[in-house]
């Protein structure tokens, strides 16, 4: 086993991978960015090296500076963790060329794995079955055409170098293949610098079933299938393992192919292969086709730790430090049901636009496995990935364990950012999933429900009312209710006011929108007679109200004017990102919510909009630009 090794990440998969190495012994060695230097994963490593600016390129990105650290440092090898360098072939032979060891598969077999077609080429020939479709080296646009209309409408074109989604593009007729073609070509030339693509048959009821396979380099084992077809625009949203309504036949089926699959390139360490399912008439064996393979770890691992009581940073260090697969097939077996649920600092509503912010309070619940690289006081930055936390559950049945997820959501306490909390609570909530009816498309179908789902109960609105006035005894006295208070009087909150009338020594009446709600502390709180579990805190930002529903209020401040729009009529760049549209000029008139522009950033597209109606005095920007968080883009004026 390793002394020492260096973690090549940052958040919560660097915090993680340092864990294992505790219980393991290992000293740890962080990087971190100028951003990071007050991080978690910095404070939790026995020792960090500073390698360079906030922006990813400065930074994480810097492979040599991260060789030179571990070189530094004394460590023997690299845990890279995913994204940034994972999967980077050209990182993995500086690593080995600088006499280290990288914690992962050889550069060949990511190589290997790099490029859709070749992937796909390379299973169909190792036995795993592939979509069906199309993926030769002929680009021509009719060859193109025929083979779209020779796999059957509805297809899928993709970006050969593809990810994130980037250059994929659903065709449902023949008289649009041709423009989609040329949108998926230009958007994959952009993103890639390669325009070729491949053609599949578009699979109906799509489901995301994975295989968590472990090679020694020779041999692989699999670890059974996690269900990640809760996505919304292709990103994962909440995981489990294993799936529901699973047969053996199948199982079995999709571990051999998995198996074979890893084999085929010689993997060595800790690998994901990606399959496409077709749901639509339940699981059965042929309907199950390779997409690709992630050589790295994957975000959602934990959901198999918990089924396998595996530790997979562990097999990891363990297999890279020479030693042979800790386990055979036949010991490998699962136990319960896990789930996983991504809590991120993003605005639902908005298209889950990424948000940033000091989270003036954060609380996680206990009972459940949480991975985090964030503390209470921490920043969001616009750097990295807004994730704040992985919450992971483990129960003896699906059913169960989806109960816990519930709980556990309604214990987690976030405030000072914007967070997807509400949504994945209105998640485990929803009809189809708790039947385990999931299908890729879930989210996007009902997402207007499960936004209503999300909206806070009054009761909820009226203890946030009580907190700010003061009257929720918090510094642990009933001060709150003490007669002195008046006992009738207006409390105005961020976008709403209610009533409120002192009652008694524990007792209060808030008037709402109309609606009166009488509120009481006995040990808990109790709303026109019924029992809540809610929890009231004040932080900086204002306070907050947790439980079965979340609800922030702002402290209305009298004083500050009525926003008109951000200061000086600017728009300001959310975050550092890729200017990809302009849709103004100088001298346009705008109405309050026109699209002014599209910023591409975090793996997502963003439309900024006009706060208010006005004429745009100045274009700051152009298309194609780079810009740093708050740089301005346009400024609008008053129409004269
Ligand atoms: P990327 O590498 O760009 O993320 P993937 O090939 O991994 O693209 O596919 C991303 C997602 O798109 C999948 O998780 C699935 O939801 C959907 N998808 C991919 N291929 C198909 C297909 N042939 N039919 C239906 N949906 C698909």
């Amino acid at each position: 086993m390793f002394r020492k090794i260096l973690i090549a990440n940052r958040g919560e998969i660097a915090a993680r991978v340092i864990d294992s190495c505790r219980r393991l012994g290992v000293a740890t060695v962080a990087v971190y960015s100028d951003a990071d230097r007050d991080a978690r994963h910095v404070a939790m490593a026995d020792e960090a090296v500073h390698i360079g600016g906030p922006r990813p390129v400065d930074s994480y990105l810097r492979g040599e500076a991260i060789i030179a650290a571990a070189r530094a440092t004394g460590a023997e090898a690299v845990h890279p963790g995913y994204g940034f360098l994972s999967e980077n072939p050209e990182f993995v032979d500086a690593v080995e060329r600088a006499g280290l060891v990288f914690i992962g598969p050889s550069a060949k077999a990511i190589r290997a794995m790099g490029l859709k077609d070749a992937a796909k080429a390379l299973m169909e020939k190792a036995g795993v079955p592939v979509v069906p479709g199309y993926h030769g080296a002929g680009q021509e646009d009719a060859l193109l055409a025929s083979e779209a209309a020779r796999i059957g409408w509805p297809v899928l074109i993709k970006a050969v170098a593809g990810g994130g989604g980037k250059g994929m593009r659903l065709v449902e007729k023949a008289g649009d293949f041709a423009a989609a073609l040329e949108s998926a070509r230009g958007e994959a030339a952009t993103a890639f610098g390669n325009s070729a693509v491949l053609i599949e048959k578009y699979i109906q009821t799509p489901r995301h079933i994975e295989v968590q396979v472990f090679g020694d380099g020779k041999r692989a084992v699999h670890l059974f299938e996690r269900d990640c077809s809760l996505q919304r625009r292709h990103q994962k949203v909440i995981e489990e393992a294993p799936a529901p309504g699973m047969t053996p036949e199948m199982r079995a089926a999709m571990g051999q192919a998995a198996v074979r699959a890893a084999e085929a390139i010689g993997y060595a360490g800790a690998g994901t292969i990606e399959f496409i399912v077709d749901g639509s008439e339940g699981l059965r064996p042929d309907r199950f086709w390779f997409m690709e393979m992630n050589t790295r770890l994957q975000v959602e691992h934990p959901v198999t730790e918990a089924i396998t009581g595996v530790d997979l940073v562990e097999w990891q260090l363990r297999v890279a430090s020479g030693e042979a697969l800790p386990a055979r097939q036949e010991d490998l077996a699962i136990r319960g049901h896990a789930f996983e649920a991504r809590l991120y600092a993003e605005d639902v509503a908005a298209g889950f636009l990424p948000a940033t912010g000091r989270l003036a309070h954060l609380a996680f619940p206990e009972g459940a496995r949480i991975e985090t690289g964030i503390r209470a006081g921490d920043v969001i930055s616009p750097w990295y990935d807004p994730m704040i936390a992985k919450v992971i559950v483990h129960g003896p049945t699906r059913a169960a364990a989806l109960g816990q997820m519930e709980t556990a959501l309604a214990a987690t306490e976030v405030a000072g950012t914007v967070t997807n909390l509400g949504f994945l609570t209105a998640l485990t909530r929803h009809e189809g999933f708790r039947a385990g009816r999931v299908d890729t498309g879930l989210i996007g179908r009902d997402l207007a429900g499960l936004l209503a789902a999300e909206a806070a109960p009054a009761a909820f609105r009226a203890l946030a009312v009580l907190a700010a006035a003061g009257l929720d005894g918090a510094g642990g006295s009933e001060r709150g209710f003490a007669l002195w208070q008046p006992l009738r009087r207006t409390v105005a909150l961020e976008g709403f006011s209610a009533e409120v009338e002192v009652l008694g020594p524990a007792r209060a009446r808030v008037t709402l929108d109309g609606e009166v709600l009488d509120c009481e502390h006995r040990g808990e709180w109790w709303v026109n007679g019924r029992k809540l579990r809610a929890r009231l805190v004040h932080h900086k930002g204002g306070v907050s109200v947790f439980g079965a529903a979340t609800f922030h209020a702002a402290l209305h401040d009298p004083l500050a004017r009525e926003s008109e729009g951000p200061a000086g009529g600017l728009t300001l760049s959310p975050m550092p990102g890729l200017v990809k549209a302009v849709f103004v000029a100088a001298g346009d008139g705008v109405a309050a919510g026109a699209r002014l522009a599209v910023l591409e950033a975090m793996k997502m597209e963003h439309t900024l909009v006009a706060a208010r109606a006005g004429r745009v005095a100045e274009v700051l920007v152009v298309a194609g630009a780079q810009v740093e968080a708050g740089a301005a883009l346009i400024r609008l004026e008053d129409e004269a």
